[in-house]
């Protein structure tokens, strides 16, 4: 992805007035105002659902119905502009600009006599759907460490991450668009049992796997494990 925008981060005004106050600040979505001179359009609300369609063109993106309202350095109203070819949230006071970028999860394949093993989800969204053991990347992790420290929180065991199994995109987590990447990796200790957020464990042959997988991108990579549709 192109980044042309010069993006330097200001620290934030000194609130001269109490309109600058987010909350008491109106702002009139049919009036953008074009401070910088760069090409703005009109905030319509009917034309949101069209933008930040995912590549695939797949309506399973929920999470893309939401947005930043407010700049989150300096609380200034987001502005729609249009750049790289797309349309984007921007900040008119501070040149912040929202890519709405996917967030990566990772996760690991574990097989047991030609069954894998998935976890029941504790919490929302989509609780009690079973998963492969994965989870959100923290931003001083690799996907490996990611892999590692979720399946050891997830199922109880400690992992060696071989190679890639997989990565999936999925736009049917309502907190984020997610790209999920799948690792195929070796148990090489720990003890199995449910642990943080899942509520059950198990391991499940392709005719006994539960009707409920929570997300497409796990849907997804099981089809591709037990080589048909899941
Ligand atoms: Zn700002």
């Amino acid at each position: 992805m192109k980044r042309k925008e010069k993006i330097e981060i200001e620290r934030p005004k000194i609130r001269r007035s109490w309109d600058r106050n987010p909350a008491t600040r109106v702002h009139e979505p049919t009036k953008v105002y074009n401070r910088k001179k760069e090409k703005t359009v009109v905030f319509k609300p009917e034309d949101e659902s069209g933008l930040h369609q995912p590549a695939g063109g797949e309506s399973d993106s929920v999470a893309m119905e939401k947005r930043y309202r407010y700049c989150p350095y300096c609380a200034t109203p987001l502005e729609e502009k249009f750049s790289d070819d797309r349309h984007r949230w921007a900040c008119p006071d501070c040149d912040f600009v929202w890519y709405n970028n996917p967030v990566p999860a990772c996760g690991g394949v574990i097989l047991k006599e030609g069954k894998v093993l998935l976890v029941k989800r504790k919490y929302e969204p989509r609780k009690g759907g079973w998963t492969l053991p994965a989870g959100f990347m923290e931003n001083d992790e690799s996907p490996e460490d990611c892999t590692k420290r979720e399946l050891e929180e997830e199922t109880g065991l400690k992992v060696e991450v071989k190679d890639i199994f997989g990565v999936y995109e999925a736009g049917d987590d309502p907190r984020t668009k997610v790209v999920l990447i799948l690792h195929n990796v070796e148990v090489v200790g720990g003890e199995l049992k449910p642990g943080d957020d899942a509520s059950d464990i198990g391991f499940f042959s392709h005719q006994k796997l539960p009707a409920n997988i929570a997300f497409k991108a796990h849907r997804r990579a099981l089809s591709k494990l037990f080589g048909r549709p899941v």
